[in-house]
């Protein structure tokens, strides 16, 4: 099968004055239809940057990325929007819900945004899928962290993507709700067969992906099958940055 993401040679800077900055180096890789896969690595590594070309939410300097295999490299910002409104979902670590907007609300944004119809039905049923029908008059203030991350995951679904991008989904989270989160994300994973790709420092959760990709100081340094990583750990977990 075709790889829904083809990153090839891919290369970030930044200019500053006089000074190149290189954020991510050469990297190359592809990630299959319905796969799981963390990306991990020390802060300040590129993984934020690394997962944002892949979203199309920012462009690279040099290589090619593919999704779905249309070149994202060589589209503008408004066409890379149009092919995130139709492939791509993402959940942040702070969940970058609208403050002054219900839960329901901020599930309707983009569907709103996309001119779709009936939306207040479909986003009812969304949040019901996350456990929030209740919820859905609630502001995120009124919300606790988990119960947040569920209304923007619901919101990421509104498109019903292809692939889901994380960005340290449980990062401001305690651990049994990180647990609740992650099931639910594993869970549309196996249902829809939603591609995954996560950025996370921890290693547990990384280890429940089929495939970690590590960076370090913008370079891959290594691309592992979690069934041999697996083996090899014999179950010790450690969190590392
Ligand atoms: P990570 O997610 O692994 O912590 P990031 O991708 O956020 O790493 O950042 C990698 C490096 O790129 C950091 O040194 C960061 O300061 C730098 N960086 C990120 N965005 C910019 C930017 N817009 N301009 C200059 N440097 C940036």
């Amino acid at each position: 099968m075709e790889p829904i993401l083809n990153i090839r040679n891919v290369s970030k800077t930044y200019q500053s004055g006089e000074h190149t900055l290189t954020v991510l180096d050469n990297i190359t890789f592809s990630v299959e239809h319905g796969s799981t896969m963390s990306i991990v690595g020390p802060s300040g590594s590129g993984k934020t940057t690394l997962l944002g070309l892949c979203a199309g939410l920012d462009r690279a300097s040099s290589g090619t990325v593919e999704l779905e295999n249309i070149r994202l490299d060589h589209l503008n910002e408004d066409q890379r929007a149009q092919i995130r409104n139709q492939y791509v979902g993402f959940i942040f670590q702070n969940f970058q819900l609208l403050p002054t907007l219900t839960a329901l609300e901020n599930v309707m944004v983009p569907m709103e945004l996309r001119g779709e119809k009936n939306i207040k039905a479909r986003a009812m049923d969304l949040l019901g899928r996350v456990g929030l029908a209740e919820r859905s008059h609630h502001y995120p203030v009124q919300l606790s962290g988990g119960e947040q991350q569920r209304v923007s995951l619901a919101r990421a679904f509104s498109n019903r993507p292809r692939i889901l991008f994380a960005d340290e989904p449980t990062g401001n989270l305690d651990a049994e709700t990180s647990e609740k989160v992650i099931e639910l994300i594993f869970e549309i994973n196996k249902q829809a067969g939603t591609t995954l790709v996560l950025v996370t420092h921890d290693l547990e959760l990384a280890s429940k992906t089929r495939r970690i990709i590590r960076l370090k100081g913008g370079k891959l340094i290594s691309d592992e099958n979690t069934d041999v990583f697996q083996a090899s750990a014999a179950g010790s977990f450690r969190k590392f940055n």
